[in-house]
């Protein structure tokens, strides 16, 4: 009898408790076989733009090669292949970790139907967080929907250790049908080490190196200061908790706990609010003139290239473009530009951010936008217009961020590289002037938000606070 341990959102092996799971399972079995399976939809495969490909085909080798090159790669829709290789290796279980978004449940029902039939059991063990999407609530049981408070019930909810490696390892099956990995598309720049031992590695340094200082450096692009472990979160290289255990009571390390738990915070929310994936979390904000049409279109090019003539907002536009990640401090900015400054909907700029991002993960992204754009989480919400050039000023003082991704501004002096249009020779290298006038928008903002039924300019769900 054997054991099927299906890797989704989770590729590693430690810190792992459906592959603890199975294992002891697989052993209490007897034969201790287990069989670990990946699947590639080829629906959803061609949707994903080169780098995340490539990033995935990375990190899969080197799940493969921590199970000694036994890792199962089949192609097809779950619902089709899962019950497939149950029959197909007469497996007793197939185990998993929790998927917490709409289409993953109702995939995972799906399948739990047809296993149960077979008389196959289908078993969950552990999610990619620390608390369960669902599991912190208010005394009355009802979600939270502004941070702060989570944060606290988070904190006093607690979570477990890592979980330990097993005892005795499974034998990893080597069965001889597997479909292969897709070919790995060429991507025009250096992409990040994938795989566990690189997230373990990586957060090492972080602990050695920037955690001390997190809550001084976090917002600062030009500062190798934040831990980057957001694509191995995604993935599932690394686990929160293996991160929380080693934090201690330090102002850097309280500030990186919150920072995990703004990730817990947004997959709660959206657990609770499925239709916030794409809909609004605040639903008159719908009723917001945006601009569409030619022009709008050309400002979402414009923003899309990195080039509106904002230096900062450009820099991380083209970070985005060239390394398929973002500073956090500089997502907020070009996030509140689109929205703020060039009047669109928030939806364009998430998708066109989860397209590119290699840590695009629905729940952080969508709330992520939405609470730039006001309509979110945010407890102060539309008055909160980032200004372009002063938040550049503040937290790229050098401009060594701008000169990095912006070579037409190289240039330029520190005085002027946040304003080059206002320098004689600040734009002689090609780089444009200022699509729109900051002060203008920020004034045409509020107004529209003033248009809005009574209510919008408040926090939707101000009791939380
Ligand atoms: C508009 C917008 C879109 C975003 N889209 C995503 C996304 O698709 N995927 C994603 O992982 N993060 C997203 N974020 C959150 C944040 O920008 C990234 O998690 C962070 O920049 C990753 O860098 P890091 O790993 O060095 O973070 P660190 O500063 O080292 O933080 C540690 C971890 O905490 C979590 N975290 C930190 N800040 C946030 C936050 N504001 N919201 C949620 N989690 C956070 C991440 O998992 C991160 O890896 C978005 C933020 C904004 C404003």
């Amino acid at each position: 009898m054997t054991r099927v341990l299906w890797f989704r959102r989770d590729l590693r092996i430690h810190d792992n408790p459906a592959l603890v799971d199975a294992t002891q399972a697989a052993w209490a079995d007897g034969d201790g076989v287990v069989i670990p399976l990946v699947l590639i939809d080829p629906h959803l495969w061609p949707t994903w733009g080169a780098p995340k490909q490539a990033y995935l085909i990375d990190s899969l080798r080197s799940l493969d090669e921590s199970l000694g090159g036994n890792l199962l790669i089949r192609h097809g829709s779950a619902r089709d292949v899962i019950p497939a290789v149950a029959a197909q290796f007469q497996a007793h279980g197939v185990h998993f970790a929790g998927d917490y978004t709409d289409v993953g449940i109702a995939r995972d029902d799906a399948i739990r139907t047809s296993l149960t039939d077979m008389g196959v059991e289908f078993i969950q063990t552990g999610s990619g967080y620390a608390v369960a999407p669902g599991r912190v609530t208010k005394d009355d049981q009802t979600s939270y929907k502004v941070y702060t408070p989570f944060y606290k019930t988070w904190l006093k909810h607690g979570w477990r250790q890592p979980a330990a490696d097993p005892s005795r390892w499974p034998i990893w099956a080597a069965p001889d049908t597997c479909d292969g990995y897709p070919d790995r598309p060429d991507v025009d720049f250096a992409l990040p080490v994938a795989g566990e031992q690189a997230a373990l590695d990586r957060f090492e340094w972080f602990l050695e190196n920037a955690a001390a200082h997190y809550n001084e450096n976090r917002n600062r692009p030009d500062v190798d200061g934040t831990s980057r472990l957001s694509i191995a979160l995604k993935w599932g290289e690394i686990h929160p908790r293996t991160l929380l255990a080693r934090l201690d009571e330090s102002p850097g390390h309280e500030v990186f706990r919150k920072e995990i738990a703004w990730r817990e915070f947004y997959a709660d929310v959206l657990f609770n609010r499925q239709d916030t994936a794409k809909d609004y979390f605040n639903p008159l904000y719908k009723q917001m003139r945006y601009d569409t049409g030619p022009d709008a279109d050309a400002r979402f090019l414009a923003w899309c290239q990195g080039r509106t003539g904002f230096p900062f907002v450009d820099a991380g536009m083209r970070q985005l473009n060239q390394e398929g990640w973002m500073h956090n401090r500089v997502r907020m900015v070009v996030a509140s530009f689109l929205v703020k400054d060039l009047h669109l909907e928030w939806t364009r700029g998430a998708d066109y951010f989860f397209d590119k991002l290699l840590d695009g993960d629905v729940a952080s992204n969508s709330h992520g936008w939405q609470w730039t754009a006001g309509c979110g989480t945010d407890a102060s919400p539309y008055y909160r217009v980032f200004n372009p050039i002063g938040q550049g000023q503040k937290f790229d003082p050098g401009g060594e961020y701008i000169r990095k991704y912006i070579p037409e501004l190289r240039h330029v002096d520190n005085k002027s590289i946040h304003e080059p249009w206002t320098t004689l020779d600040g734009l002689t290298a090609g780089y444009p002037a200022p699509i729109v006038d900051h002060a203008i928008e920020r004034h045409e903002a509020l107004a529209r938000l003033a248009e809005l039924p009574k209510g919008a300019q408040k926090p939707l769900y101000p009791q939380d606070t």
